[in-house]
């Protein structure tokens, strides 16, 4: 058969049979037909791909193959040096890189968790995987594993859960969003130049961040309702002091809370010479933390703490057994030397979880129970106070101190949401005890 060589108006040049040109075949590289070494080569194209070309191939070169084709070739990872087998085409529609380096593929000793997550394994619980161990899973592997904090919190989260999406211990976090607007207070005051006395005794009340030069205070929100009500009254009696104390919430979105308190601080008037942000917070947090734990510092050695410490130590105890808001008594439970018992207890009776989704139920109750001990145990060390001396009261208490029907008292609410004797509270409704009587004795007829 009679072979010619044609040049297209691409500029390449081709042979083949005559027939098959008048069939209307053009040029075999431009269609891919065929390999053009500096046209459609993987060299050419992809030099990025072809650089892992493994000498396994030999003696295929990547200038010699089509830059997509679908057959398989061997891949000597220049990064890692692992070799995985695959063919351009799905290396590039996937875009996918060294499996090794990636994670989805285990070279123990290369890119296992030790390797690539030492501070990760730290947490690994030995005893409660099964005799898993970190070297068997890669940084992307989805396996749930059961961990422990260096506090000595257990929890369980999966594998890239940790090292992709950055999740923490529950408890620790919970601790975390806790006091993170009172750390970004502290940081912000101190680089406006004012320092909090904390822990401060002010006409029988202990006030946890006080600022006298600029008349105001702050707190986190007391865990329990009952404390909550104190820390009204509290915030109450400040206010004839000239003192405004400022209740921070638990930040429910952290970078959120850096706003708040940013617009709260401005709303102030107080300047910072460096606004700080979430990561200083996050620092000043776990910093103190560790100190506390390695020093086993006591409450009473307070006068050597910074105002994080104080303030931390203060935060941790309230959880431990929450006082009442004026005269906190001092906590007789010291705070754990040894990581504290965890949160891993199943308790008595209850069955131990079997599987990941009863685990987790199992771990969000638990960090409730630790965060707001006397939701779940009925234990609170909250003195009673006389409902005559509260500031505030629930309905109900307003119910039984008033002598009017809960559901009248409801009416009224519904009636004037913003009455002066009313106060919201996080979508609660308290009443003000003497506002309240003093809009009773204007009133003839309640109904
Ligand atoms: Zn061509
Ligand atoms: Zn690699
Ligand atoms: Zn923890």
């Amino acid at each position: 058969m009679k072979k010619i060589i044609w040049k297209g108006p691409c500029g390449h040049e081709w042979v083949s049979p005559i027939h098959t040109r008048s069939l209307g075949h053009g040029c075999p590289y431009c269609v891919n037909e065929a390999v053009l070494p500096g046209f459609n080569d993987l060299a050419s194209r992809y030099p990025d791909i072809a650089i892992n070309w493994s000498n396994r191939n030999l003696p295929v070169t990547p200038d010699r193959i089509y830059y997509r084709t679908q057959k398989k070739y061997w891949w000597r990872c220049h990064i890692c040096g692992n070799e995985y087998y695959r063919s351009p085409e799905i290396i590039l529609r996937y875009q996918l890189n060294c499996p090794y380096c990636v994670g989805t593929k285990l070279a123990k000793g290369m890119n296992d968790l030790t390797i690539t997550h030492p501070e990760l394994t730290k947490e690994w619980d030995d005893e409660k995987n099964d005799g898993l161990t970190p070297d068997m899973y890669t940084k992307s592997s989805k396996k749930y594993i059961r961990w422990k904090c260096k506090y000595g919190h257990t929890f369980g989260l999966q594998i890239r859960e940790r090292t992709k999406l950055g999740k923490n211990c529950f408890v620790c976090e919970a601790e975390y969003k806790v006091a993170l607007p009172l750390f970004l207070v502290i940081r912000w005051m101190n680089s406006a130049g004012h320092k909090a006395m904390v822990g401060t005794k002010l006409c029988e009340m202990q006030v946890e961040n006080l600022y006298e030069d600029v008349g105001l205070a702050f707190e986190h929100e007391y865990f329990s309702q009952q404390a909550k009500m104190l820390q009204l009254d509290k915030q109450a009696a400040l206010r004839e002091k000239g003192i405004h104390l400022e209740i921070l919430p638990k930040a429910k979105d952290p970078p959120e809370t850096v706003m708040q308190i940013k617009a709260l601080m401005e709303k102030y008037g107080i300047q910072a010479q460096d606004e700080p942000d979430e990561n200083n917070a996050r620092e000043d947090f776990f910093r103190t933390k560790d100190r506390l734990l390695r020093e086993n510092i006591q409450e009473r050695e307070m006068d050597t703490m910074n105002e994080e410490m104080k303030l931390l130590l203060k935060l941790l105890l309230a959880q431990e057994g929450e006082t009442e808001a004026g005269q906190r008594t001092p906590n007789k439970k010291k705070l754990a030397p040894e990581p504290v018992s965890g949160i891993d207890y199943p308790p008595e009776g209850k069955p131990q979880p079997r599987n990941e989704k009863e685990y987790r139920d199992n771990d969000f109750s638990n960090s409730r129970r630790e965060l707001y001990p006397d939701h779940t145990n009925n234990v609170s060390s909250v003195k009673a106070v006389p409902i005559w001396e509260k500031y505030a009261l629930t309905v109900p208490e307003a119910a039984a101190y008033f002598h009017i029907g809960e559901t009248r008292l409801r009416k009224l609410i519904k009636k004037d949401h913003y009455a002066n004797y009313l106060i919201w509270n996080g979508g609660r409704v308290f009443i003000k005890r003497k506002l309240f009587e003093e809009y009773l004795d204007g009133e003839n007829d309640l109904s």
